[in-house]
This record gives C-alpha cells, structure tokens and sequence, in this order.
C-alpha cells in the first residue's frame, strides 16, 4: 500500500527533497503519495539570487520565473501554495491545516525555513524599513531602491546578504552606508584583518561603514533616519539584516526537541526527537535544523542552500530504505562582494577561541598567475590550523580570481585531517595560464610550519 509522504515547507529545503525523490525514478510514486505544504503563493525560487539579481548581475523575473510549481504537479505531487500547516500531532500523525483541513501522514518532514532576526526597536514597522529573507522581500527592496525620491539608504547588518544589498544601492547611487556590529564586515566568514580588506576595497567604491552594535531608526510614518552612534544618517530605505532566525516554533508546539541554538535537533539521519527519542518516520532539514559542527563536533546553525540540498538528499535516501548519514559540516561559503570573490570553510579564530582551540594561522596575498601573465588577479588566503594536531581547521580566501573551488578543496583537506605538513607537500595543477607553481595555499601551508 502508498504511503503517504507529507512535507511542510516549500522552500529550498522542501524543494530539494522533492527533487532528490523524483529522482529516485518513477518508483517513487508507485511508494508514495507526496504532499506539500507552503505558505507562499506562488512557487519556489532561488532567494541566493536575489541580491546579485539587486545588483543587475541576473534579472529579477528571470530568477523569480524559475518558481513555477507546474514540474512537481505534473509529477503528480499534491502541490499545496497559501496552506499553512497549523499544527502537528505527533501520536495521531497528522497535520491540521490553515483550510481547516487535517490531514494523515506516515512519513512527515519538516522544512519550515527562517525568519529573520529582528531586533526590538522602535521604528522597524516603519515604511521604507525592510527585512531580506524572502523573494517577496527582495521584490519590495528592488521597487523601492528604483523609486527616484529615495537619496539615501542604510543596511543595518554587515553580514554577505546586507553587504551584497548596499551595493546594489551604491550602484543604484544611493549614498549608503552600513551599521556594523563587529569590528569587520563580514564577521561570521572572516577574521576582522580579512574582513577589513573588504571594508576597505568597498570604501574606495564609496561605501560607508560605521561600527557600533546600538542603532535607532527614526521617522513619522514614513522612516527618516537612524541613530547609530554618535551619526543621525538620513534614510530613506533602511534594511536590517542582522541573521536569521529558525522557523522551529511548530516543531516545538508538537513537542519535538529544540536544540541549544534554536533549531530543530536532529540525529543523523535527520530524525526529530521527542523525549529524548528519536522518531523514525519524522525528519527536519534547512534552515530550520541545526547541525553539528565538523570540528567542534558542537551543535550549531548551518542556515545554507548548499547544506539543506545534502540533508534532503539524506532524507530521500532513507525515505526509500537506503541507509543514509548527514555528517558533521563545515558550511563552506562563497559570496561574490564586488569584483570579489569571498570564501570560508571551518572555523574563524573567534570560534576557535570560543571553544578553546589554540591555533596556528597565517596569511599571504600572492597572484594567481605568473608574471608575464596580462591581467593577473591577486588572492589572499589565510589559513587556520589547530596548535597541537598541525591539522587544518579553517581557511579564508578573497580575490578576485576563482575562489569557490579553492574553498571546495580545502573543505576536503579538512575532512582528511590534512595537516600543515601534509597541506605543504599537496601536488598541485600546474598551467600558466591558469597558475603558479608555487601556490599561495602551500606558501601558507609552509609559513604555518615554520
Ligand atoms: C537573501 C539570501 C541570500 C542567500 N544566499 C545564499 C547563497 O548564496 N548560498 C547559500 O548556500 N545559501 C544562501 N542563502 C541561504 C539559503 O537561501 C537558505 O539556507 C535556504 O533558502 C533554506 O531554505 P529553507 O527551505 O530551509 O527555508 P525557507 O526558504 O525559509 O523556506 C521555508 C518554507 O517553509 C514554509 N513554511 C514555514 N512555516 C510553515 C507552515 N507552518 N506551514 C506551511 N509552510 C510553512 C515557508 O512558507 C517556506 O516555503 C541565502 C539566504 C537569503 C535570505
């Protein structure tokens, strides 16, 4: 008999899963009837897309065309837009609906996404103050940065999605200037002597930064400045973007475990767990999931496209009987900042000391390619390793050469336990036109020794 197969949550997370089952071949649907859920009206698109879309790298309807749910209806998936999921009873399995509907499952997954943080101020209810976690969001940000009056914009946040979103007001010339909390953009990929080479490359574009974790926004009806520090900067859009939330808030009314960061706990095979049990028929995976960590082996938020695509791939695995893990991760990240690229996997030095990991790191710029090479880039790579193993534990990477591969295979060399020896001695590809025979990577790898 088919079972039937409910997931909340149309998303990446929910969108994923839906593609690794279909994938699985035409049997699928011979084992299950597949529902699911999502709020939105409309389909499922890239959201990585929309601040590069912002930007006038890709065009907004040609990134939000992609959401058409056609494909998975003419799979015969039960393809549910504008119906939320009001409330899952684990012991009855089943799950009460906004039509006022409830519905049966045997198998049940959860992707209910993020929300983003917001911080209890006054003034963010104002007009003209916006939040970046959805398309809708993006769609409102690009209509009001087209909007002649506005002169002046403040992002609120100095993570890659507000950065990415202040410099599609610059282009868009805006003045704008940027609130951040840490001594560096960029904090949560980079170390701050990394992330200051960013600031610095986008203050010579004209962006303006200005560092302090307190910030008031202020205005009528309409949003007319922020306080941040000592500044009162004129606004006329203002976007914070300071993190995302977990949306775990009905996993948690059903009872299901909440983990120390807020998100959905898991095993892995990305069960949910109920009094300290795991429930083998329920799963969770995305932004609303937390993750262990590849090197502290702690829990923590991996809120990435790139994860949720591996931990639907799990879970549609084991949906079908195949044994199947999602391992501790290392997140890796790329985001294009400008002419840049900007890369990170593993730890920052901040976690590290926040976990008491003692290390060993350094630092080159070097270019890419030789000298006789015309229009050669240059790339600085920073590499993190642990004190006492020698092993690679972290590495951060900014040019405005290819950056995402290099990351991709320092990610490996973490998994492998690569040490800086190890790391130095790697044989590496060899073509002038495409790069030096000595590597920045392994001139790191040889400094960290020395
Ligand atoms: C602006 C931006 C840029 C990004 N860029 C990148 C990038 O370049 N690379 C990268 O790897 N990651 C990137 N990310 C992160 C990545 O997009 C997320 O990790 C990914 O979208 C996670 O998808 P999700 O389905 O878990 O969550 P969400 O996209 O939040 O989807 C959650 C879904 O659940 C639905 N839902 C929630 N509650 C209910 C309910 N009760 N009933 C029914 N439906 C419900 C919502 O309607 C929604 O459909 C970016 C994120 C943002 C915001």
């Amino acid at each position: 008999m088919k079972k039937s197969l409910v997931i909340i949550g149309g998303g990446e997370a929910g969108t994923y899963t839906l593609e690794a089952l279909i994938k699985k071949g035409p049997e699928i649907f011979k084992q299950f009837d597949i529902t699911l859920l999502k709020r939105e009206k409309r389909g499922s698109a890239s959201i990585c897309a929309v601040p590069p879309a912002l930007q006038g790298i890709f065009r907004m309807d040609e990134v939000v065309e992609l959401e058409n749910p056609k494909y998975f209806i003419d799979h015969g998936i039960d393809y549910r837009t504008e119906t939320e999921a009001t409330k899952i009873d684990l012991e009855g399995k089943s799950v009460n609906l906004s039509t006022g509907e409830k519905i049966k499952y045997d198998y049940l997954v959860i992707g209910t996404g993020r929300e983003p943080r917001i911080p209890k101020i006054e003034g963010k209810d104002l007009e003209g103050v916006y939040t970046f976690s959805t398309i809708e969001d993006g769609e409102r940000i690009e209509a009001a940065m087209k909007d002649s009056e506005a002169k002046n914009a403040v992002v609120i946040g100095g993570g890659s999605i507000g950065i990415q979103t202040a410099i599609a007001f610059l282009k868009k010339e805006l003045k704008t200037k940027v609130v951040v909390g840490h001594s560096a953009p960029l904090s949560s990929m980079l170390d701050p002597d990394m992330g200051s080479i960013v600031r610095e490359s986008l203050e010579k574009e004209g962006l303006e930064f200005i560092f302090g974790k307190d910030f008031s926004i202020n205005g009528d009806r309409r949003v007319k400045s922020v306080i941040a520090g000592e500044d009162k900067i004129p606004a006329d859009i203002v976007v914070i973007s300071r993190g995302m939330l977990p949306n775990s808030d009905l996993a948690k009314k059903a009872g299901i475990e909440i983990g120390e960061t807020g998100g959905i706990a898991t095993d892995q095979y990305m069960h949910v767990k109920k009094n300290r049990k795991y429930i083998k028929d329920v799963y969770a995976l995305g932004d609303c999931s937390e993750v262990i960590d590849g090197i502290t082996l702690r829990p923590r938020l991996s809120q990435l496209a790139s994860t949720a695509l591996v931990q639907a791939k799990v879970i549609a695995d084991n949906l079908v009987g195949i044994n199947s893990s999602f391992e501790p991760c290392l997140s890796p990240t790329v985001a294009t900042i400008s002419n840049f690229q900007v890369g990170s996997i593993g730890l920052t030095s901040d976690i590290a000391e926040r976990y008491c990991i003692k290390i060993i790191s350094e630092k080159k710029e070097k270019p890419t390619k030789p000298r006789f090479y015309h229009g050669r880039k240059s790339m600085v790579v920073k590499l993190l390793f642990d004190a006492y193993s020698k092993k690679l534990i972290g590495a951060q990477i900014i040019s405005e050469d290819m950056v995402a591969d290099r990351i991709d295979g320092l990610g490996i060399a973490i998994k492998k336990g690569m040490t800086a020896k190890e790391l130095s001695k790697m044989e590496k590809s060899f073509d002038p036109c495409v790069s030096l025979h000595r590597d920045v990577i392994i001139d790191v790898a040889e400094e960290a020794i020395r």
